[in-house]
């Protein structure tokens, strides 16, 4: 389990290797997403809170990555953050995801790539629940919610 200073760690001297990479020109990105999911995941923009699609959405299922299809969350560590974004305590593997710090908007974060595609998702704070007490703040836009596998129905 990934814990806050496991994400610091990542930040700071290496993120996890992917297991496989996904790149395209910002145009081709361009073509194959929406323009709300491309200003998400390729121009680091962030949605409205609440008005997003899994905000409020607790089915159990997979959320992949809307621009390459990578896993990336798990709905069984998704949890009520109230927010207004859909909230997670854990990436579903360690290599799903990376992280960046940013210190955009006056503020220090760490934000949180997929590690396919280096698609902005959102960003990781400390606040969460234990025992990882991580929040993933994600952007809906960045999501794709596809239905649990068969044995988890
Ligand atoms: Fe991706």
């Amino acid at each position: 389990m990934l814990r806050w200073k496991d994400v610091l760690i990542y930040a700071k001297y290496s993120n996890p290797e992917p297991t496989y990479r996904q790149e395209k020109t910002e145009k081709a990105w361009q073509q194959v997403l929406t323009p709300a999911q491309f200003r998400v995941l390729r121009q680091k923009g962030t949605e409205p809170p609440y008005r997003n699609a899994y905000c409020r959405l607790y089915e159990p299922g997979i959320y992949v990555c809307a621009g390459c299809g990578n896993l990336l969350f798990s709905a069984s560590e998704k949890y009520h953050a109230i927010s207004g974004w859909p909230s997670f305590t854990q990436p579903i593997t360690k290599s799903a995801v990376i992280y960046i710090f940013d210190s955009s908007f006056r503020m220090q974060r760490i934000e949180v790539q997929c590690n396919v595609c280096d698609g902005h998702l959102g960003h990781v704070f400390p606040d969460g629940p234990e025992p990882s007490g991580l929040r993933y703040c994600i952007n809906s836009e960045s999501l794709i919610k596809i239905d649990p596998p068969r044995n988890e129905i």
